[in-house]
């Protein structure tokens, strides 16, 4: 049912992009093939020239992917989407799109680690100034702005320290100097965020992450505004080819279909594990945007309809204590990735955000012992339990430590 004008976002999930075929699927069927044969000379001359309708080549389209595209555009409120073949495809996408020698772009200080690597070493070697900025402070983006802003791309809440960035304010900021607004939305998904909504022109997502939510799948997408963009990114996704494959866009559309109901449950999850972690004697401080000591939590609740199923918080003991949490963690799994149906945990100064050195991490807050936790769907109870034993054990062997060190 391709109408979803009319659709509650729920409905949507279920329902938008997906078209019955000739026979009548249910499902959209894959249409695993790199090329689509025309039915004359002229047919095929008609789809080059963009007079008729229907596709071509698999990296320029494909049935079974514009569907995938067509649900993330319904359900972001966007004009049309496209697939990439991971989040970083996607962002690469948008760079290549609205950044050249000369121009600046204002980049999110707390952003996915790649996200800063990819600026600080590709873009700058092809021209491009690069400001990082804590964007969960509109001043410090209206400081940062320049005559040759382009582009201010936002992550919120920002990977990993969860800074939280008013979007209504920077878009205001953006426009005042003609720059583009890109938003990273993948901790928040459309179902608690919609970007769109307040002014912004980009949103790219990871559907690696809540999108596809099973983890089974690498996977990314850029939906845009107004179609003038849309063109402008489809030529370099499609001349730079990073574009998703039809079976990765079933499996993403089919775990679409859940995702109202996958981010109510992280939601809920997420607010009373952080709760439970709030008070726990070894955790040193913690951010999740549903509590009310989240330095943005007011921000929060003007743009998000839950809070996500992302936590992180920092242990007593730094370093030494994330070690021996994350080897005594069973439910939670110790793994990169985040969003899936299972709580995973990880370390970002070793892990996503290594890449980064010491020096960026520091300046974007991201400090030695923190641990970052995607709160999956499972009972919150086992959670818990899961991290309450692994709280213990890391108080144990800090006690020992200490006693060591005082019988030296
Ligand atoms: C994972 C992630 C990305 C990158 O996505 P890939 O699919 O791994 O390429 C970008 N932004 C955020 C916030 C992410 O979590």
């Amino acid at each position: 049912m391709k109408d979803h004008e009319n659709l509650n976002f729920e409905s949507m999930c279920v329902h938008a992009g997906i078209d019955a075929d000739e026979f009548g699927a249910v499902v959209p069927p894959i249409y695993q093939t790199s090329t689509f044969k025309f039915k004359s000379a002229q047919h095929g001359a008609a789809l080059f020239s963009g007079e008729g309708k229907g596709h071509i080549y698999t990296r320029m389209s494909n049935p079974t992917i514009e569907a995938m595209e067509d649900s993330v555009a319904a359900l972001e409120g966007g004009v049309k989407a496209m697939g990439c073949a991971s989040g970083m495809a996607a962002i690469n996408t948008v760079f290549a799109t609205f950044l050249g020698a000369g121009s600046h772009v204002v980049c999110s200080q707390a952003v996915y680690g790649p996200t800063n690597t990819l600026l600080r070493t590709v873009y700058a070697r092809f021209g491009v100034e690069i400001s990082f900025v804590d964007t969960s402070n509109p001043e410090d983006v209206k400081a940062a702005m320049k005559e040759n802003t382009r582009l201010v791309y936002v992550e919120t809440p920002g990977n990993p320290t969860l800074a939280i960035a008013d979007l209504a304010e920077i878009v205001k900021i953006a426009k005042e100097f003609g720059a583009k607004v890109c938003v990273d939305n993948t901790f928040m998904s459309p179902a608690l965020q919609r970007p769109f909504e307040f002014g912004v022109d980009v949103i790219i997502h990871s559907m690696t992450k809540f999108l596809n939510g099973h983890a089974d799948v690498v996977a990314g997408i850029v939906v845009a505004k107004e179609m003038s963009d849309y063109t402008l990114m489809k030529k370099v996704l499609n001349q730079t080819g990073g574009v998703i494959d039809p079976f990765n866009s079933f499996l993403v559309h089919r775990g679409i279909k859940t995702l109202a109901i996958r981010m109510e449950k992280h939601s809920e999850n997420a607010q009373k594990v952080a709760e439970f972690l709030e008070k726990h004697e070894m955790v040193e401080w913690i951010k999740y945007p549903g509590l009310r000591s989240h330095p943005q939590y007011f921000t929060g609740l003007k743009q998000h309809k839950g809070h996500g199923g992302m936590i992180t918080f920092e242990l007593k003991g730094g370093y030494d204590a994330g070690e021996i949490m994350m080897n005594s963690v069973k439910l939670c799994q110790l793994a990169v990735s985040l969003g899936g149906v299972e709580s995973l945990i990880q370390h970002p100064a070793s892990m996503t955000h290594f890449s980064m050195g010491p020096d960026a991490r520091k300046e974007a807050g991201i400090t030695e012992g923190l641990v970052r936790l995607s709160v999956g769907i499972e009972n919150h109870k086992d959670i818990i339990k899961d991290l309450e034993r692994a709280l213990y054990e890391v108080g144990e062997a800090l006690t020992v430590k200490q006693e060591k060190n005082l019988f030296r």
